[in-house]
Protein backbone atom coordinates (compact mmCIF):
# COMPACT_ATOMS: atom_id res chain seq x y z
CA UNK A 1 0.00 0.00 0.00
CA UNK A 2 0.56 3.39 -0.48
CA UNK A 3 1.63 4.30 3.04
CA UNK A 4 4.06 1.67 3.19
CA UNK A 5 6.02 2.27 0.15
CA UNK A 6 6.21 6.08 1.42
CA UNK A 7 7.59 4.93 4.57
CA UNK A 8 10.05 2.86 2.56
CA UNK A 9 11.16 5.73 0.35
CA UNK A 10 11.46 8.28 3.81
CA UNK A 11 13.51 5.07 5.43
CA UNK A 12 15.99 5.86 2.71
CA UNK A 13 16.62 9.32 4.42
CA UNK A 14 17.00 7.94 7.77
CA UNK A 15 21.26 7.97 8.34
CA UNK A 16 21.65 10.64 6.19
CA UNK A 17 22.94 14.08 7.77
CA UNK A 18 22.12 16.42 4.68
CA UNK A 19 19.60 16.37 2.03
CA UNK A 20 21.74 16.07 -0.94
CA UNK A 21 21.22 15.88 -5.30
CA UNK A 22 21.65 12.28 -4.66
CA UNK A 23 19.93 11.39 -1.89
CA UNK A 24 16.87 13.31 -2.56
CA UNK A 25 16.72 12.15 -6.32
CA UNK A 26 16.08 8.49 -4.92
CA UNK A 27 14.13 8.96 -2.35
CA UNK A 28 11.55 11.11 -4.70
CA UNK A 29 11.91 8.06 -7.11
CA UNK A 30 10.44 5.80 -4.89
CA UNK A 31 7.74 8.86 -3.57
CA UNK A 32 7.05 8.73 -7.35
CA UNK A 33 6.44 5.00 -7.69
CA UNK A 34 4.29 5.20 -4.97
CA UNK A 35 2.37 7.71 -6.09
CA UNK A 36 2.03 5.60 -9.55
CA UNK A 37 1.18 2.79 -7.07
CA UNK A 38 -1.89 4.72 -6.23
CA UNK A 39 -3.04 5.42 -9.58
CA UNK A 40 -1.85 8.86 -10.08
CA UNK A 41 -1.24 9.65 -13.54
CA UNK A 42 2.77 9.27 -14.60
CA UNK A 43 3.28 12.90 -15.94
CA UNK A 44 1.59 14.25 -12.23
CA UNK A 45 3.78 12.25 -10.25
CA UNK A 46 6.67 13.25 -12.38
CA UNK A 47 5.72 16.83 -12.19
CA UNK A 48 5.13 16.75 -8.68
CA UNK A 49 8.35 15.13 -7.76
CA UNK A 50 10.25 17.57 -9.80
CA UNK A 51 8.14 20.24 -7.84
CA UNK A 52 9.48 19.13 -4.30
CA UNK A 53 12.91 18.33 -5.40
CA UNK A 54 13.23 21.86 -6.53
CA UNK A 55 11.75 23.23 -3.39
CA UNK A 56 13.73 20.64 -0.93
CA UNK A 57 17.08 21.73 -2.71
CA UNK A 58 16.18 25.59 -3.27
CA UNK A 59 15.91 25.82 0.05
CA UNK A 60 18.78 26.08 2.69
CA UNK A 61 18.44 22.54 3.54
CA UNK A 62 22.10 21.16 3.91
CA UNK A 63 22.69 22.11 7.45
CA UNK A 64 19.73 20.76 8.76
CA UNK A 65 19.78 18.27 10.93
CA UNK A 66 16.40 16.43 9.78
CA UNK A 67 16.33 16.24 6.12
CA UNK A 68 14.34 13.05 6.42
CA UNK A 69 11.31 14.96 8.39
CA UNK A 70 11.91 18.58 6.16
CA UNK A 71 11.13 16.01 3.02
CA UNK A 72 8.47 14.62 4.56
CA UNK A 73 7.13 18.12 4.88
CA UNK A 74 7.66 19.41 1.94
CA UNK A 75 6.24 16.63 -0.05
CA UNK A 76 3.34 16.95 2.54
CA UNK A 77 2.46 20.76 1.54
CA UNK A 78 2.78 19.91 -2.08
CA UNK A 79 0.82 17.41 -1.86
CA UNK A 80 -1.95 19.52 -0.11
CA UNK A 81 -1.44 22.09 -2.57
CA UNK A 82 -2.11 19.59 -5.53
CA UNK A 83 -5.21 18.85 -4.18
CA UNK A 84 -6.70 22.30 -3.79
CA UNK A 85 -4.99 24.12 -0.79
CA UNK A 86 -7.88 25.39 1.30
CA UNK A 87 -11.10 23.40 1.92
CA UNK A 88 -13.59 24.44 -0.66
CA UNK A 89 -17.14 25.47 0.43
CA UNK A 90 -20.28 24.40 -1.36
CA UNK A 91 -22.33 27.73 -2.74
CA UNK A 92 -25.62 28.05 -1.26
CA UNK A 93 -26.45 31.22 -2.29
CA UNK A 94 -29.37 30.41 -4.50
CA UNK A 95 -32.59 31.11 -3.78
CA UNK A 96 -33.63 28.46 -4.42
CA UNK A 97 -30.19 26.65 -4.64
CA UNK A 98 -29.79 24.39 -7.72
CA UNK A 99 -27.22 21.31 -7.34
CA UNK A 100 -26.83 19.18 -10.02
CA UNK A 101 -25.29 15.48 -9.96
CA UNK A 102 -23.66 13.90 -13.14
CA UNK A 103 -21.57 11.28 -13.05
CA UNK A 104 -21.17 7.51 -14.82
CA UNK A 105 -23.82 5.22 -13.96
CA UNK A 106 -23.04 3.58 -10.30
CA UNK A 107 -20.56 6.58 -9.59
CA UNK A 108 -22.60 7.35 -6.14
CA UNK A 109 -24.96 10.15 -7.34
CA UNK A 110 -28.13 8.82 -5.94
CA UNK A 111 -26.33 7.95 -3.04
CA UNK A 112 -24.87 11.09 -2.26
CA UNK A 113 -27.73 13.36 -3.42
CA UNK A 114 -29.44 12.08 -0.24
CA UNK A 115 -25.81 12.44 1.87
CA UNK A 116 -25.77 15.86 0.69
CA UNK A 117 -29.06 16.56 1.53
CA UNK A 118 -29.24 15.31 4.79
CA UNK A 119 -25.89 16.85 5.34
CA UNK A 120 -27.94 20.06 4.77
CA UNK A 121 -30.68 19.46 6.53
CA UNK A 122 -29.05 18.52 10.02
CA UNK A 123 -25.97 20.30 9.83
CA UNK A 124 -26.77 23.81 7.77
CA UNK A 125 -30.04 24.12 8.62
CA UNK A 126 -31.68 23.94 4.88
CA UNK A 127 -34.97 22.72 3.69
CA UNK A 128 -33.78 20.68 0.87
CA UNK A 129 -35.70 18.89 -2.10
CA UNK A 130 -34.51 15.61 -3.71
CA UNK A 131 -35.46 15.37 -7.70
CA UNK A 132 -35.25 12.16 -9.75
CA UNK A 133 -34.15 12.93 -13.36
CA UNK A 134 -33.38 9.56 -13.60
CA UNK A 135 -35.96 8.64 -16.12
CA UNK A 136 -34.73 5.39 -17.65
CA UNK A 137 -35.16 3.10 -14.42
CA UNK A 138 -38.37 2.99 -12.69
CA UNK A 139 -35.94 1.60 -10.08
CA UNK A 140 -33.78 4.76 -10.14
CA UNK A 141 -37.07 7.05 -8.75
CA UNK A 142 -37.96 4.38 -5.90
CA UNK A 143 -34.03 4.59 -4.89
CA UNK A 144 -34.18 8.11 -4.47
CA UNK A 145 -37.50 7.54 -2.60
CA UNK A 146 -35.46 5.23 -0.55
CA UNK A 147 -33.15 7.75 0.27
CA UNK A 148 -35.38 10.78 0.91
CA UNK A 149 -37.95 8.39 3.37
CA UNK A 150 -34.62 7.63 5.29
CA UNK A 151 -33.32 10.86 6.04
CA UNK A 152 -36.59 12.68 5.90
CA UNK A 153 -36.05 14.76 2.88
CA UNK A 154 -39.19 15.13 0.17
CA UNK A 155 -38.53 13.85 -3.24
CA UNK A 156 -40.15 15.41 -6.05
CA UNK A 157 -40.75 12.98 -9.35
CA UNK A 158 -42.79 12.85 -12.39
CA UNK A 159 -42.74 8.79 -13.26
CA UNK A 160 -44.74 9.27 -16.27
CA UNK A 161 -42.73 12.30 -17.65
CA UNK A 162 -39.89 11.16 -20.01
CA UNK A 163 -38.28 14.70 -20.72
CA UNK A 164 -35.60 15.27 -17.33
CA UNK A 165 -35.30 19.11 -18.69
CA UNK A 166 -39.41 19.65 -17.53
CA UNK A 167 -39.13 17.75 -14.49
CA UNK A 168 -35.92 19.57 -13.24
CA UNK A 169 -37.77 22.92 -13.90
CA UNK A 170 -40.91 21.94 -12.33
CA UNK A 171 -39.19 20.61 -9.37
CA UNK A 172 -37.49 24.43 -8.86
CA UNK A 173 -40.97 25.72 -9.46
CA UNK A 174 -42.81 23.38 -6.59
CA UNK A 175 -39.39 24.37 -4.29
CA UNK A 176 -39.84 28.21 -4.58
CA UNK A 177 -44.05 27.61 -4.07
CA UNK A 178 -42.94 25.48 -1.13
CA UNK A 179 -40.29 27.06 0.35
CA UNK A 180 -37.16 24.69 -0.33
CA UNK A 181 -34.09 26.59 -0.50
CA UNK A 182 -32.04 23.84 -1.73
CA UNK A 183 -33.11 21.64 -4.75
CA UNK A 184 -31.02 18.47 -5.72
CA UNK A 185 -30.87 17.81 -8.94
CA UNK A 186 -30.34 13.28 -9.43
CA UNK A 187 -29.45 12.70 -13.37
CA UNK A 188 -29.29 9.04 -14.61
CA UNK A 189 -25.59 8.59 -16.19
CA UNK A 190 -24.67 5.50 -18.33
CA UNK A 191 -21.58 3.02 -17.87
CA UNK A 192 -19.31 4.83 -20.07
CA UNK A 193 -19.40 8.60 -21.42
CA UNK A 194 -21.56 8.66 -24.27
CA UNK A 195 -23.24 11.42 -26.89
CA UNK A 196 -26.70 11.01 -25.27
CA UNK A 197 -26.18 11.33 -22.23
CA UNK A 198 -23.66 14.04 -22.28
CA UNK A 199 -26.55 15.73 -24.63
CA UNK A 200 -29.41 15.58 -21.78
CA UNK A 201 -26.83 16.63 -18.69
CA UNK A 202 -26.08 19.15 -20.80
CA UNK A 203 -29.47 20.23 -21.75
CA UNK A 204 -30.74 19.86 -17.94
CA UNK A 205 -27.45 22.37 -16.80
CA UNK A 206 -28.14 24.70 -19.91
CA UNK A 207 -32.31 24.93 -18.82
CA UNK A 208 -31.57 24.99 -14.71
CA UNK A 209 -28.45 26.76 -14.58
CA UNK A 210 -26.94 25.49 -11.50
CA UNK A 211 -25.15 27.45 -8.39
CA UNK A 212 -23.37 23.96 -7.53
CA UNK A 213 -22.78 21.33 -10.59
CA UNK A 214 -21.10 18.73 -8.79
CA UNK A 215 -19.46 15.64 -10.92
CA UNK A 216 -19.41 12.37 -8.90
CA UNK A 217 -16.75 10.03 -9.22
CA UNK A 218 -16.10 6.60 -7.91
CA UNK A 219 -12.62 6.80 -5.88
CA UNK A 220 -12.03 3.25 -6.77
CA UNK A 221 -12.06 3.49 -10.72
CA UNK A 222 -8.40 5.01 -10.41
CA UNK A 223 -6.84 6.25 -13.76
CA UNK A 224 -10.41 5.84 -15.80
CA UNK A 225 -11.95 8.26 -12.94
CA UNK A 226 -9.71 11.51 -14.30
CA UNK A 227 -10.82 10.22 -18.02
CA UNK A 228 -14.66 10.50 -17.09
CA UNK A 229 -13.87 14.03 -14.93
CA UNK A 230 -12.21 15.24 -18.07
CA UNK A 231 -15.31 14.30 -20.26
CA UNK A 232 -17.52 15.61 -18.25
CA UNK A 233 -15.55 18.84 -17.19
CA UNK A 234 -15.32 19.87 -20.99
CA UNK A 235 -19.40 19.68 -21.53
CA UNK A 236 -20.59 21.06 -17.98
CA UNK A 237 -17.44 22.94 -16.77
CA UNK A 238 -18.53 21.65 -13.47
CA UNK A 239 -17.72 23.56 -10.00
CA UNK A 240 -16.39 20.69 -7.91
CA UNK A 241 -16.06 16.91 -7.58
CA UNK A 242 -17.19 14.04 -4.98
CA UNK A 243 -14.84 11.31 -4.45
CA UNK A 244 -17.04 8.12 -3.36
CA UNK A 245 -16.07 5.05 -2.18
CA UNK A 246 -13.32 6.45 -0.56
CA UNK A 247 -13.94 3.59 2.61
CA UNK A 248 -11.31 1.78 4.17
CA UNK A 249 -8.07 1.60 2.40
CA UNK A 250 -9.62 3.18 -1.37
CA UNK A 251 -6.01 4.38 -2.88
CA UNK A 252 -6.06 8.53 -2.64
CA UNK A 253 -4.45 8.99 -6.31
CA UNK A 254 -7.77 9.30 -8.08
CA UNK A 255 -8.35 13.09 -5.75
CA UNK A 256 -4.47 13.97 -7.27
CA UNK A 257 -5.07 13.05 -10.88
CA UNK A 258 -8.52 14.91 -11.22
CA UNK A 259 -7.94 17.75 -8.95
CA UNK A 260 -4.42 18.52 -11.70
CA UNK A 261 -5.97 17.76 -14.81
CA UNK A 262 -9.86 19.82 -14.31
CA UNK A 263 -8.61 21.98 -11.84
CA UNK A 264 -11.49 21.90 -9.77
CA UNK A 265 -11.64 21.64 -6.26
CA UNK A 266 -13.15 18.13 -4.77
CA UNK A 267 -15.70 19.50 -2.24
CA UNK A 268 -17.09 16.23 -0.36
CA UNK A 269 -15.97 12.46 -0.44
CA UNK A 270 -18.12 9.58 0.77
CA UNK A 271 -16.92 6.65 2.87
CA UNK A 272 -19.69 4.47 3.15
CA UNK A 273 -23.21 3.66 1.61
CA UNK A 274 -24.93 5.01 4.67
CA UNK A 275 -26.43 8.56 4.63
CA UNK A 276 -24.36 9.50 7.48
CA UNK A 277 -20.91 8.42 5.58
CA UNK A 278 -19.47 11.87 4.20
CA UNK A 279 -16.83 14.05 5.21
CA UNK A 280 -15.58 17.62 3.36
CA UNK A 281 -12.75 17.25 1.70
CA UNK A 282 -9.82 18.85 3.74
CA UNK A 283 -6.45 18.67 1.56
CA UNK A 284 -4.39 18.67 4.25
CA UNK A 285 -6.21 15.48 5.80
CA UNK A 286 -6.14 13.71 2.50
CA UNK A 287 -1.95 14.55 2.08
CA UNK A 288 -1.66 12.89 5.60
CA UNK A 289 -3.56 9.94 4.68
CA UNK A 290 -1.74 9.79 1.72
CA UNK A 291 1.62 9.96 3.51
CA UNK A 292 0.09 7.23 6.22
CA UNK A 293 0.82 9.98 8.80
CA UNK A 294 -2.00 8.61 10.51
CA UNK A 295 -5.08 10.93 9.90
CA UNK A 296 -6.12 10.68 13.64
CA UNK A 297 -8.26 13.97 13.89
CA UNK A 298 -10.96 12.74 11.18
CA UNK A 299 -10.87 9.09 12.48
CA UNK A 300 -12.17 10.53 15.66
CA UNK A 301 -14.35 13.01 14.86
CA UNK A 302 -15.95 10.54 12.45
CA UNK A 303 -16.52 7.85 15.29
CA UNK A 304 -17.77 10.34 17.79
CA UNK A 305 -20.38 12.08 14.75
CA UNK A 306 -21.21 8.27 13.50
CA UNK A 307 -21.75 5.83 16.67
CA UNK A 308 -25.44 6.27 17.66
CA UNK A 309 -25.03 6.98 21.35
CA UNK A 310 -28.93 5.38 21.08
CA UNK A 311 -27.92 2.16 19.57
CA UNK A 312 -24.85 2.22 21.16
CA UNK A 313 -26.58 1.75 24.39
CA UNK A 314 -29.04 -0.59 23.28
CA UNK A 315 -26.33 -2.66 22.39
CA UNK A 316 -24.49 -2.84 25.84
CA UNK A 317 -27.82 -3.77 27.47
CA UNK A 318 -28.04 -6.37 24.98
CA UNK A 319 -24.75 -7.39 25.51
CA UNK A 320 -25.13 -7.76 29.01
CA UNK A 321 -28.63 -9.41 29.22
CA UNK A 322 -26.95 -12.00 26.45
CA UNK A 323 -29.51 -11.27 24.38
CA UNK A 324 -26.97 -10.02 21.68
CA UNK A 325 -28.25 -11.24 18.11
CA UNK A 326 -27.05 -11.03 14.65
CA UNK A 327 -29.49 -8.24 14.12
CA UNK A 328 -27.13 -6.33 16.26
CA UNK A 329 -23.97 -7.55 15.07
CA UNK A 330 -24.68 -6.43 11.13
CA UNK A 331 -26.28 -3.03 12.70
CA UNK A 332 -22.49 -2.79 14.76
CA UNK A 333 -20.92 -3.96 10.85
CA UNK A 334 -22.75 -1.18 9.27
CA UNK A 335 -21.73 1.30 11.77
CA UNK A 336 -18.10 -0.24 11.07
CA UNK A 337 -18.14 0.08 7.75
CA UNK A 338 -19.02 4.18 7.86
CA UNK A 339 -15.97 4.58 10.02
CA UNK A 340 -13.81 3.26 7.25
CA UNK A 341 -10.47 1.65 8.43
CA UNK A 342 -11.24 -0.06 11.79
CA UNK A 343 -7.80 -1.04 12.42
CA UNK A 344 -6.46 2.44 11.77
CA UNK A 345 -9.76 3.52 14.90
CA UNK A 346 -8.51 0.62 17.07
CA UNK A 347 -4.83 1.10 16.79
CA UNK A 348 -5.76 4.58 18.21
CA UNK A 349 -7.33 2.89 21.78
CA UNK A 350 -5.05 2.02 24.27
CA UNK A 351 -5.99 -1.39 25.25
CA UNK A 352 -8.20 -2.09 22.84
CA UNK A 353 -5.53 -3.53 20.00
CA UNK A 354 -5.15 -6.47 22.55
CA UNK A 355 -8.85 -7.26 22.33
CA UNK A 356 -9.33 -7.48 18.89
CA UNK A 357 -6.55 -8.91 18.19
CA UNK A 358 -7.78 -12.52 17.05
CA UNK A 359 -10.66 -10.35 15.47
CA UNK A 360 -10.05 -10.12 11.92
CA UNK A 361 -12.71 -8.09 10.30
CA UNK A 362 -11.91 -7.14 6.71
CA UNK A 363 -13.68 -5.02 4.28
CA UNK A 364 -14.54 -8.15 1.30
CA UNK A 365 -15.71 -10.34 4.40
CA UNK A 366 -18.63 -7.77 4.95
CA UNK A 367 -20.45 -8.41 1.61
CA UNK A 368 -20.94 -12.42 2.67
CA UNK A 369 -21.43 -11.89 6.21
CA UNK A 370 -24.08 -9.16 5.33
CA UNK A 371 -25.49 -11.99 2.53
CA UNK A 372 -25.32 -14.61 5.17
CA UNK A 373 -27.13 -12.76 7.63
CA UNK A 374 -29.90 -12.02 5.31
CA UNK A 375 -30.43 -14.98 4.24
CA UNK A 376 -31.03 -15.61 8.11
CA UNK A 377 -34.69 -16.36 9.72
CA UNK A 378 -35.55 -13.45 12.71
CA UNK A 379 -35.34 -15.91 15.02
CA UNK A 380 -32.09 -17.82 14.08
CA UNK A 381 -30.63 -14.04 14.04
CA UNK A 382 -32.15 -13.19 17.28
CA UNK A 383 -31.49 -16.81 18.89
CA UNK A 384 -28.00 -17.66 16.50
CA UNK A 385 -27.53 -21.20 18.91
CA UNK A 386 -30.77 -22.13 16.97
CA UNK A 387 -28.80 -22.54 13.86
CA UNK A 388 -27.60 -26.21 13.49
CA UNK A 389 -25.95 -27.83 10.41
CA UNK A 390 -29.10 -28.47 8.61
CA UNK A 391 -29.65 -24.42 9.17
CA UNK A 392 -26.56 -23.84 8.55
CA UNK A 393 -26.45 -25.83 5.33
CA UNK A 394 -29.45 -23.91 4.51
CA UNK A 395 -28.01 -20.49 5.04
CA UNK A 396 -24.97 -21.11 2.75
CA UNK A 397 -26.97 -22.06 -0.03
CA UNK A 398 -29.20 -19.36 -0.07
CA UNK A 399 -26.67 -16.72 0.58
CA UNK A 400 -25.05 -17.83 -2.14
CA UNK A 401 -21.68 -18.84 0.13
CA UNK A 402 -19.44 -21.86 1.47
CA UNK A 403 -20.83 -23.53 4.70
CA UNK A 404 -16.96 -22.95 5.42
CA UNK A 405 -17.88 -19.07 5.54
CA UNK A 406 -20.88 -19.86 7.33
CA UNK A 407 -18.76 -21.64 10.15
CA UNK A 408 -16.40 -18.57 9.91
CA UNK A 409 -19.08 -16.27 10.65
CA UNK A 410 -20.44 -17.87 13.25
CA UNK A 411 -17.26 -18.15 15.02
CA UNK A 412 -16.67 -14.05 14.75
CA UNK A 413 -20.13 -13.26 15.64
CA UNK A 414 -19.26 -15.85 19.34
CA UNK A 415 -15.36 -13.80 19.41
CA UNK A 416 -17.55 -10.27 18.91
CA UNK A 417 -19.79 -11.53 21.34
CA UNK A 418 -17.36 -12.09 24.19
CA UNK A 419 -14.99 -8.84 22.99
CA UNK A 420 -17.64 -6.64 23.43
CA UNK A 421 -18.46 -8.15 27.04
CA UNK A 422 -14.96 -7.56 28.06
CA UNK A 423 -15.30 -4.10 26.40
CA UNK A 424 -17.90 -3.54 29.39
CA UNK A 425 -15.07 -4.60 32.17
CA UNK A 426 -12.85 -2.04 33.27
CA UNK A 427 -10.86 -2.35 30.39
CA UNK A 428 -12.93 -1.78 27.70
CA UNK A 429 -14.35 1.95 29.07
CA UNK A 430 -12.87 4.14 26.88
CA UNK A 431 -13.34 2.40 23.66
CA UNK A 432 -17.35 1.92 24.51
CA UNK A 433 -17.10 5.85 25.72
CA UNK A 434 -15.86 6.65 21.98
CA UNK A 435 -18.09 4.69 20.25
CA UNK A 436 -21.19 7.13 21.80
CA UNK A 437 -21.88 4.99 25.27
P1 LIG B 1 -25.63 6.18 -9.18
O1 LIG B 1 -25.92 5.16 -10.24
O2 LIG B 1 -24.54 7.13 -9.60
O3 LIG B 1 -26.85 6.90 -8.73
O4 LIG B 1 -24.99 5.39 -7.95
P2 LIG B 1 -25.71 4.91 -6.60
O5 LIG B 1 -25.88 6.07 -5.67
O6 LIG B 1 -26.91 4.11 -6.91
O7 LIG B 1 -24.55 4.02 -5.97
C1 LIG B 1 -24.07 2.83 -6.59
C2 LIG B 1 -23.60 1.87 -5.53
O8 LIG B 1 -22.49 2.40 -4.83
C3 LIG B 1 -24.65 1.59 -4.48
O9 LIG B 1 -24.59 0.24 -4.13
C4 LIG B 1 -24.22 2.45 -3.30
O10 LIG B 1 -24.66 1.92 -2.08
C5 LIG B 1 -22.73 2.43 -3.44
N1 LIG B 1 -22.10 3.61 -2.87
C6 LIG B 1 -22.35 4.92 -3.11
N2 LIG B 1 -21.52 5.71 -2.43
C7 LIG B 1 -20.70 4.90 -1.71
C8 LIG B 1 -19.58 5.12 -0.82
O11 LIG B 1 -19.17 6.24 -0.50
N3 LIG B 1 -19.00 4.01 -0.30
C9 LIG B 1 -19.42 2.74 -0.63
N4 LIG B 1 -18.79 1.71 -0.08
N5 LIG B 1 -20.43 2.51 -1.46
C10 LIG B 1 -21.06 3.57 -2.00
MG1 LIG C 1 -28.76 6.90 -9.50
Amino acid sequence: NLSDKLDKAFHILKGHGKITEVNVAETLKEVRRALLDADVNFKIAKDFTNTVKEKALGQDVLTTLQPGQLLVKLVKDELTALMGGDVAGINLSGNPTVILMSGLQGSGKTTFSGKLANYLLTKKNKKPLLVACDIYRPAAIQQLYVVGDSIGVEVYSEPENKNPVEIAQNAIKHAKAKGFDVVIVDTAGRLAVDTEMMNEISRVHKAIQPQETLFVVDAMTGQDAVNTAKAFNDILNFDGVILTKLDGDTRGGAALSIKTVVNKPIKFVGTGEKMEAIDVFYPIRMAERILGMGDVVSLVERAQEQFDEEEARKIQKKIAKNEFGFDDFLSQIQQVKKMGNMKDLVGMIPGASKAMKDVEIEDDAFKHIEAIIHSMTPAERSKPSLIDVKRKARISKGSGTKIEQVNQLMKQFEQMSKMMKMMQGPGGKNLMKMMGG
